[in-house]
């Protein structure tokens, strides 16, 4: 279905963003890893798909980084098609025990990169399909999108925001063929989830299975994880012609988080 197209997602190289890439090179897509870490692993995985795979090592927190890898991906490829927005950080504090510098290290990788990645990356969508625009872009905002949680004040702060630009990219961009919506995971078992499981353990002198019990207990009736295979299929879905006239939704993927 996306055979020619090409998808670059950010903070690729783990967790959900190597899951919906992965996803999206099944369905034919060339492309465009970003993300710190094991590089060669996840590129083997891309390109045992048969697509063709690149990656470039922006920092997302630098916008001089972001511009560089927009360029380069245009040179690799022709141009990006499909921008998923995707990499992303936590830090878990109270708000007066809050280190500024990761505050500001949250929001610019969680919330600015995406905005600097959109900009750079709408006018060749809108003037794709011979100007009358074909893209998508996909941020990957979190149930912290919707609701908040005590700790979080940063990652709350960003995800709250990066719904509100998705919005605002969808409407801007409203009678062309370029659509822009956010996807909102519950709890997904992935590095940036196993730091706070094994936080939980330490603390309560617990172990990894009954500290990821409790977790889900609190927040998801469920009491399932949601996985980056389910979440690489809500974005083919996205890219299909059906998600054609689905512009500025935030979709949770929540195991009912946020119906409570
Ligand atoms: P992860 O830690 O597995 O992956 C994060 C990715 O971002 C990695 O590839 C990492 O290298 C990259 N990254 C981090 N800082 C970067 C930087 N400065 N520049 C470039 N790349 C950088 O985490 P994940 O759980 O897969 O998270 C991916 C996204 O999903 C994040 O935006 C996160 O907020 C969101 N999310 C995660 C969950 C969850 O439960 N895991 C739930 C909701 C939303």
């Amino acid at each position: 279905m996306l055979k020619g197209k090409t998808a670059l997602v950010t903070g690729s190289t783990s967790g959900i963003g190597l899951g919906i890439a992965k996803a999206l090179a099944a369905q034919g897509a060339n492309i465009v890893l970003n993300g710190f870490g094991d590089v060669n692993g996840p590129k083997a995985e891309i390109a045992a798909l048969g697509v063709k795979v690149a990656y470039h090592g922006a920092d997302m927190s630098k916008p001089a980084e972001i511009e560089d890898m927009m360029k380069f991906a245009a040179t690799q490829f022709g141009q990006v098609d499909i921008l998923v927005n995707n990499a992303g950080i936590q830090h878990v504090a109270k708000i007066e025990n809050f280190p500024v510098e990761k505050w500001d290290a949250v929001i610019a990788i969680n919330l600015s990169s995406a905005f600097h990645a959109t900009r750079l990356a709408l006018p060749a969508m809108q003037a794709a399909n011979k100007g009358k625009g074909w893209g998508r872009i996909i941020n990957v905002a979190s149930v912290h999108g919707l609701v908040a949680s005590a700790e979080k004040s940063a990652y709350v702060a960003a995800k709250h925001g990066i719904v509100g630009l998705t919005k605002v990219t969808a409407l801007e961009n409203a009678t062309t063929g370029v659509t822009c919506n956010a996807i909102c995971p519950g709890w997904v078992l992935t590095p940036l989830v196993q730091k706070q499981v094994d936080a939980r353990a330490a603390a309560a002198g617990i172990s990894d299975d009954a500290a990821k019990q409790q977790l889900l207990g609190e927040k998801e009736p469920s009491l399932q994880f949601t996985t980056p295979e389910e979440l690489g299929a809500l974005a083919v879905f996205f890219c299909s012609p059906a998600g054609n006239n689905v512009r500025g939704v935030a979709w949770n993927m929540d195991g009912g988080w946020t119906a409570q």
